[in-house]
């Protein structure tokens, strides 16, 4: 019997260890928007919040440290 039930995304989490976890929704992302300071925000919630973080779509403001992180730079 193949083995591809197995090969769910939960074991691509320990590959590289680039999954991440979103820190307003606490779910595992393979990518998240990321700040200096550790704070992650998956695209879902970065779009959901993008009025309250960015003012011009190219920089976005961390909601833990005031710090200007910008987008498509990463
Ligand atoms: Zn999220
Ligand atoms: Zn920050």
């Amino acid at each position: 019997m193949p083995d591809s039930a197995y090969n769910s995304p939960y074991r691509t989490k320990h590959r590289r260890g680039r999954a991440v976890t979103c820190h307003c929704c606490r779910k595992v992302f393979p990518f998240c928007w990321s700040c200096r300071c550790g704070f992650r925000i998956c695209q879902s919630c970065m779009l959901d919040n993008l009025w309250g973080m960015s003012c011009n779509a190219i920089t976005w403001e961390c909601p833990d440290c005031g710090g200007q992180n910008g987008f498509g730079n990463q």
